[in-house]
């Protein structure tokens, strides 16, 4: 039989591909079929793509708003154009499905978010003007950004750090996961045909290609999205050159029910803010605070829905969540829920690792979970649901305030009002009332305590990638 010859794929720098001379396999994680060749940069690579970003952000950075607005518009549109090829390969590399939220909804959102990027202006701010002078805040780009993108959602991710950076005036190198590089790297090979040469650079490779990035001495800025270990190392690499850094890192996020609440009305609700993505979602419901008069009806009421979602290949178009993404994940997951059965919690559905192929982990609700078992405290980062029992509210807030992190939060009840105050005492970067996970393009996202720094959306976000200056006259 003819042996097939996976696609290798280059790096685009400057506008061309670049081949390798090393590279390594990329399996699907529902098959372990080798889905193509991931190139691997060098050091010299990275210089070079830094140098052709470096070379043409002397141009761009003195283009005007309006060659900036078309830009990112042509970046919308040829998402669009290309919606399927990059859905099919995202859920080919990624498992995610085609369907329900998973490849084409993320294509979908990456063109949507560039298309509301497109629109922002960084507009002139007159912080003073009478007879005695004008005073005037002006927003400039910075330079060179560096992009560094997870696993989890590769090409909307790219697009949130790619996108507000061109927008102001910047150039960029981006940097996939190694888990996941081929989409971006496609994606960016399209782009370019759309864009001025060398605004848009990818490299890929292995594991010590983001820290010569971090601390890059042509980099001006480092946008990063991944774990909180990570974060705080790429921070730490950044401060050698004073590079500006956004992290976006991970939570663990709590929702909080109130004893008012319709259960069988939330569940739905409920179950898609922690099974988004299979769970492997920055920002997903992640410990559940239930009070006991409706505790039993609400895993009732979880576990009902669960058995309605189909589990299966990405590429097969009834198929709504996937396998968990790659092996250090699946592995983290089985762990966690095996530490939680030996710890005395209840597995209500799931719980059992399948036979394979595929990292498949069916849906797991963990019922009886307390808070110091390591299925709530640590982020699971899959599909999985500690649900805590609570008696007293004051108890679950302080509960569900009491880790180190603070990316999301929610609160549930059938009064608005009460759901909202609630939310109010979340420490968190965004509160939802009755919804968990929902995020827009104008809207401004991010974490605090140690979930990150800065916030990526709209005109705050977009302020991110650049700098100020005050002009005196
Ligand atoms: P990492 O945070 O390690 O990786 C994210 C990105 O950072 C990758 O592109 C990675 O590429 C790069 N990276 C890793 N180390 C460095 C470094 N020192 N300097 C610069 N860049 C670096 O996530 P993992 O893939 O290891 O996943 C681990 C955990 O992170 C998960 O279990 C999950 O809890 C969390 N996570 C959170 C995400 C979020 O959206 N907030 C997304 C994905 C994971 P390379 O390995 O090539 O360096």
């Amino acid at each position: 039989m003819e042996r097939v010859v996976a696609k290798q794929y280059d790096l685009i720098i400057g506008g061309e591909r670049v081949a390798t001379s090393e590279h390594f396999e990329i399996r699907d994680p529902g098959t372990g079929d080798v889905v193509g060749l991931c190139p691997v940069a060098t050091k010299e690579d990275l210089d070079r793509a830094v140098a052709s970003a470096r070379e043409a952000y002397r141009t761009w950075s003195r283009s005007g708003d309006q060659e900036r607005k078309e830009a990112v518009d042509r970046i919308a549109d040829s998402i669009h154009a290309n919606m399927e090829e990059l859905a099919q390969l995202l859920t080919l590399e990624q498992g995610k499905p085609l369907n329900g939220l998973g490849s084409r909804f993320e294509l979908h959102g990456a063109e949507a978010w560039a298309r509301h990027t497109g629109t922002l202006d960084l507009p002139v701010e007159v912080l003073h003007d009478d007879e005695t002078g004008r005073v005037e805040l002006h927003r400039k780009p910075l330079g060179v950004v560096g992009s560094i993108t997870p696993w989890n959602f590769p090409i909307l991710i790219a697009i949130w750090h790619v996108v507000p950076a061109i927008r102001a005036g910047n150039t960029v190198v981006i940097k996939p996961s190694p888990y996941t590089p081929l989409s971006t790297i496609r994606m960016v090979e399209i782009l370019n045909d759309v864009l001025p040469e060398g605004i848009l650079n990818v490299v890929a490779g292995r594991d010590d290609l983001g820290q010569m990035m971090t601390s890059h001495p042509d980099i001006q800025k480092i946008v990063f999205t991944g774990s909180c270990a990570t974060g705080r190392k790429v921070m730490q690499s950044a401060s050698e050159t004073l590079k500006r850094v956004t992290l976006e890192l991970g939570g663990n996020d709590a929702g909080i029910v109130l004893p008012d609440a319709d259960p069988k009305a939330i569940a739905e609700r409920l179950f898609w803010g922690a099974f988004i993505n299979n769970g492997q979602t920055c920002a997903a419901l992640k410990r559940l605070y239930v009070p006991g008069n409706i505790y039993d009806e609400l895993c009732e009421a979880l576990v009902d829905y669960a058995g309605t979602v189909r589990v299966g290949h990405g590429l097969d178009e009834g198929s709504i969540l996937g396998p968990i993404q790659n092996r250090m994940q699946y592995d983290k997951v089985v762990d966690l829920v095996e530490d939680a059965k030996r710890s005395g919690a209840r597995i209500l559905c799931g719980g059992k690792a399948s036979e394979g192929p595929g990292y498949f982990y069916p849906v797991t609700i963990v019922a009886d979970a307390t808070d110091g078992m390591r299925i709530v405290d640590e982020e699971q980062f899959g599909p999985v649901l500690p649900i805590i029992r609570y008696t007293d509210l004051e108890d679950a807030i302080e509960q569900a305030n009491g880790l180190d992190v603070g990316l999301g939060g929610s609160a549930w009840s059938s009064d608005v009002d009460k759901a909202k105050a609630v939310a109010a005492r979340l420490e968190c970067g965004t509160a939802w009332v009755n919804n968990h996970g929902a995020i827009k393009p104008f809207a401004p996202f991010g974490g605090v305590k140690g979930s990150g720094l800065g916030v990526e959306f709209g005109d705050l976000g977009l302020k991110e990638y650049t700098s100020v200056q005050v002009v005196h006259q």
